[in-house]
């Protein structure tokens, strides 16, 4: 029976039976009445936690007056929005788009078209094993996932993987047909993979001695993820593009792409796309960030950030943790053997959802105005999930 409820949808993930029917800051209950203590978030999207106030607010006020006038007129909410994260990332333009993966490509052809016009003709963009930025066929090729270059041939050429936090590696693979880096700052879907500290200031350094772009995809850790509004921030490196989607919607479909002057060199018909900007997403981008970037908000974020790994440290010692590592609201454990799939399930049985990126790693990315309390109650069902599990 159950098959028939979900056989017209194209299956690409397993799922568990429940249906999501609701959700409230950091709860989402399903259609059995029972309640989820969320630390998926949406894939670490709904930065307010669900259905926040904020939200409800931007779209009733702005679906009210405009929707959208089409992406060949200007609207209020886009241009907020854009001089918003013009002044808060110290970049020049942005342009937007609806997800991640065309975040990045937007990138992508941006340095593209600079390498045409500003490095005769230079192409290709280095990028990292086991990183992540997205699912179009540039992004995908972009992206260092194990299996992906075999996966439907053949693969997007003008992409060379180097080591994830080996700067050397990227001086290495410079040549003179390398126009970019592209790396995130801490690769989240490889499992919150921390590179060592000075690492964005050496690509940094490289880009510039080599007249190249350094582009950071915070798709992940921007808008607050890692306790401060961009990662990079943290590192005192200004890239000359980043690009952001998930947190910047809270959990609606926007993302952003944006440059330095020196960068953008765009003409016109180079870039474009029908919901790109629309006012209805933009207004709930403006409110998101307006939030965020509350430098109060941003501490609580750090703060949180601590309550967490104090948490898991103490779990760890239990429970045999291998590694624990993140920062802000993004964090990962190994565990001793390859058994975080079993956790997971565990935890959802218990009211609990976690994420497991690998086989032996749990991923942590609660909403990032999550309440101590609830992370008290969170690391109560991990206990329980994994003395149910034998993760020893
Ligand atoms: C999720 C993610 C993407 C892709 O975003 P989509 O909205 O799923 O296209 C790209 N880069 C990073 C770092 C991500 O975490």
């Amino acid at each position: 029976m159950s098959e028939d409820k979900f056989s017209p949808l194209m299956p690409i993930t397993s799922r568990p039976e429940s249906i999501m029917i609701r959700g409230k800051g950091s709860y989402l209950w399903d259609d059995r009445g029972r309640r989820y203590l969320d630390f998926i978030q949406g894939w670490a999207v709904n930065a307010l936690g669900h259905c926040p106030p904020e939200i409800l607010e931007a779209l009733g006020q702005q679906a009210g007056q405009l929707i959208n006038p089409s992406p060949a007129l200007h609207n209020a909410p886009q241009l907020a929005l854009s001089s918003h994260l013009v002044s808060l990332s110290g970049l020049s333009q942005v342009h937007f788009a609806n997800s991640g993966a065309e975040a990045n490509e937007a990138a992508i052809k941006l340095a593209r078209k600079w390498g045409q016009v500003k490095r005769s003709g230079a192409f290709e963009i280095l990028s990292t094993k086991n990183g992540f930025h997205g699912r179009t066929l540039a992004t995908m090729a972009a992206s260092g996932k194990a299996g992906w270059d075999t996966l439907f041939p053949p693969p997007m050429p003008g992409f060379r993987k180097v080591p994830f936090g080996d700067a050397e590696a990227v001086s290495q693979a410079i040549t003179s047909e390398t126009v970019a880096v592209l790396v995130e700052p801490i690769q989240g879907e490889a499992g919150v993979i921390v590179p060592p500290s000075g690492y964005l200031r050496d690509l940094r350094s490289l880009a510039d001695d080599h007249n190249i772009l350094l582009i950071l995809d915070e798709v992940q850790t921007g808008v607050g993820r890692t306790g401060t509004f961009f990662a990079c921030e943290q590192e005192n490196v200004t890239p000359d593009i980043i690009t952001l989607g998930k947190g910047l919607g809270g959990g609606v479909p926007i993302s952003a792409m944006l440059a330095a002057k020196h960068a953008c060199c765009f003409a016109y018909g180079d870039q474009g796309g029908t919901y790109n900007g629309n006012p209805l997403m933009t207004a709930v981008g403006l409110a998101v960030t307006k939030a965020v970037s509350n430098q109060h908000f941003l501490d609580g974020v750090a703060a949180a950030g601590i309550v967490i790994q104090d948490a898991l440290t103490k779990l760890g010692d239990r429970f045999d943790f291998r590694d624990i590592r993140g920062s802000g609201l993004l964090w990962a454990v190994d565990l001793s053997r390859p058994c975080a799939a079993d956790v997971q399930a565990a935890a959802f049985e218990l009211g609990l959802l976690v994420n497991a990126p690998r086989s032996n790693t749990l991923r942590f990315m609660p909403a990032l105005n999550v309440e101590s309390d609830d992370i008290a109650s969170a690391m109560e069902i991990l206990e329980h999930a994994l003395a149910r599990v034998d993760v020893h």
